[in-house]
């Protein structure tokens, strides 16, 4: 199988004597191949969901189903997280490898992936930042930043790929050109959740679900 699933998943937080459903029961499958738009109002719970799909945050209730793409060589999951979390003292290029080269090294595998080292540079030309790998993060624009953070996580080819406003500090040619690539990584076979208000991406995706105080629904909202 490749994909993922999430059964009846809840989460709650605590804060001081409240309690906050953040997940309130969220039933969601993206196959391999398919790209899905999350969209909903801030506080809805979407971050929660990523971060509960990516192992950050562990679920109160339900039932996840990791990606199981491992034997096509592929790490499982990616993240681009909202707070994008590069290294202040690794160049952009250095930042977009470093899940990759990590991987390397701690893979015994025979039939690891081949060098990501042209897949990144093949990256950051089609995101503009091909005269920026030597620079480091405090030197590009935040726009720039998250584009290397996209970056990051697409050369890993993982079989899920989670991103969280992907778009948000790009203008339209920027966000288009990150759409593409991640729609060319649903066409290369990975699961694809994109949090984002940008419509244009609700567009672009195969199918959009929408979140409202921690439930699910199919389709945009009215
Ligand atoms: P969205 O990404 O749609 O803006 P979030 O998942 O960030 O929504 O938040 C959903 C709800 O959970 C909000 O009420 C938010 O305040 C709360 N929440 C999220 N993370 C935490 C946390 N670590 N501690 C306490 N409350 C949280
Ligand atoms: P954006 O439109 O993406 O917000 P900015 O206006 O922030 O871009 O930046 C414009 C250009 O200036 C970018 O190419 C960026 O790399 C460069 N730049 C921004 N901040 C710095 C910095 N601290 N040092 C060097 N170059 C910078």
């Amino acid at each position: 199988m490749t994909g993922f699933a999430a059964h009846g998943v809840v989460k709650r937080f605590t804060r001081g004597t409240e309690t906050v459903t953040a997940l309130a029961g969220v039933d969601l499958a993206v196959a391999g191949g398919e790209f899905v738009a999350l969209v909903g109002p801030s506080g809805s719970g979407k971050s929660t969901l990523l971060a509960v799909l990516c192992g950050w945050e562990t679920p109160d209730e339900g039932t996840l189903e990791p990606a199981a793409a491992v034997d096509r060589g592929w790490s499982d999951l990616a993240l681009v997280p909202q707070a994008l979390g590069l290294v202040a003292d690794l160049s952009l290029l250095d930042n977009v490898l470093l899940p990759a080269r990590l991987r390397r090294h701690r893979t015994t595998r025979t039939d690891a992936p081949g060098d990501p080292v042209p897949l990144a540079h093949r990256l950051m030309a089609d995101f503009g930042l091909e005269h920026l790998a030597d620079r480091y993060p405090h030197q590009a624009s935040l726009g720039e930043q998250q584009r290397a953070a996209v970056a990051r996580a697409l050369v890993l080819r993982p079989a899920l790929l989670l991103a969280d406003e992907p778009t948000a500090h790009q203008d339209r040619d920027h966000a288009d050109a990150l759409l593409d690539a991640l729609r060319d990584a649903a066409l290369d076979g990975s699961a694809v959740l994109l949090a984002t208000h940008d419509e244009v991406a609700w567009s672009r995706a195969d199918r959009v679900v929408s979140m409202r105080d921690g439930r699910l629904a199919a389709g945009a909202p009215s």
